[in-house]
């Protein structure tokens, strides 16, 4: 594709990255941590802020970065990243193995047969691995009848961390019954252990472990549906902004967009923003989504379509063509908007699409 830069861009959208929010978030990781190391979570992409600008931002403070994109984790070796970096998902097939020894990636290993293809592939270095244990997520990881048969298989080959991942730490279920079944793994080895992320980092001071694994509040998003990023001390790392390239006058009874879902029930003024569902913006997000425009809040009417999305101008009789529209970020955090349409920031974040121009904030 063809990508023109934000600089040169016409149409009025931007998402923008504050470099210095992300570090802020990592030390409010950091003193949750104590003396727990953390991995950084820059999987897909960064979770959608860009990888090359997440992993810059943090590369003189983080300890590792973890992803799952094998690809990813070579681009950051060769752009000089000497940091560990761990593959959550570990290899899809034994062919990669020389890649993670050649680039030094550790793997998480979650099936025995993944055990046994590193064991065969006899590297000629000794990799560090993760085992990843299941505890009650059911998704992936060892059995614990298997755990042993994997230590043997890796003895004398490989430096282990245990590690497992919580189902509900941001829920009503917690991380207790998942804790103990992996603390009755993990038995009398003196093994290193990583259990947490970003909602048991917050969460459960028990969960530190060695390593702690915080993704999504380094993008200052709360990974609790009750507790706001702010009274996390957490900042918005990206601010979706575009702005109004339309303004009219409707009368009750008129509708707005697609569908005609929303009917005015009085006379009204409607903003129309350069931003829609190709830009990353929620279909499903309701009639009333919160939005900012020109730093006052007010919401969206109608349907969200392709390239274009309506806002509620009425009580904000001084707001004119061309003003600023905050979508989510400084201002509104992605969590509320996120909340409104049914789905969490970690969505909202990963969906900007690749005709969005980035700028530094
Ligand atoms: C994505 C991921 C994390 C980070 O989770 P957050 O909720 O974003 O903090 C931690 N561990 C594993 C295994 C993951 O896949």
């Amino acid at each position: 594709m063809i990508r023109p830069s934000a600089t040169t861009a016409a149409r009025p959208i931007r998402v923008r990255f504050d470099a210095g929010a992300l570090r802020h978030n990592h030390a409010v990781a950091r003193r949750h941590a104590e003396a727990a190391r953390l991995w950084c979570v820059v999987k897909a992409d960064g979770y959608g802020h860009g990888l090359a600008r997440v992993v810059e931002a943090l590369a003189e403070v983080a300890d590792g970065f973890a992803l799952v994109e094998l690809e990813s984790a070579i681009a950051l070796r060769k752009a000089g990243i000497r940091q560990p970096l761990l593959l959550l998902e570990g290899f899809y097939d034994p062919k990669e193995l020389p890649l993670f020894a050649e680039f030094g990636l550790t793997p998480v290993l979650h099936r025995l047969d993944q055990v046994e293809a590193l064991r065969a592939a006899a590297l000629p270095v000794r990799l560090p691995v993760y085992l990843k244990l299941n505890t009650g997520m059911n998704r992936l990881g060892l059995a614990a009848a298997e755990l042993d048969p994997a230590l043997a298989l890796l003895a004398d080959r490989a430096d282990v961390t245990l590690m497992t991942h919580f189902a509900d730490a941001d829920g009503r279920h917690g991380i207790a019954e998942q804790r103990a079944r992996f603390l009755a793994m993990r038995g009398e080895r003196s093994l290193p252990v990583s259990l947490a992320n970003s909602a048991a980092l917050l969460r459960y001071p028990e969960a530190r472990g060695d390593w702690a694994r915080p993704g999504i509040m380094l993008y200052g998003g709360s990974p609790f549906s009750e507790i706001s990023a702010a009274a996390l001390g957490l900042l918005p790392v990206m601010t979706l902004e575009s702005a109004l390239i339309a303004v009219r006058d409707i009368s009750a009874g008129d509708h707005i967009g697609y569908g005609c879902t929303f009917t005015a029930d009085r006379p009204m003024r409607v903003g129309v923003v350069a931003c829609g569902y190709a830009d990353g913006y929620p279909r499903h997000a309701p009639s009333g989504t919160p939005v900012l425009v020109a730093g006052r809040r007010t919401r969206t009417l109608g349907r969200v379509s392709m390239d274009k999305l309506c806002v509620d101008l009425t009580d904000l009789p001084k707001v004119s063509l061309g003003a600023t529209v905050t979508l989510w970020g400084e201002g509104l955090p992605a969590d509320e908007v996120a909340a409104a349409a049914g789905t969490i920031s970690y969505e909202l974040f990963c969906a900007v699409t690749a005709r969005v121009p980035w700028v530094d904030a």
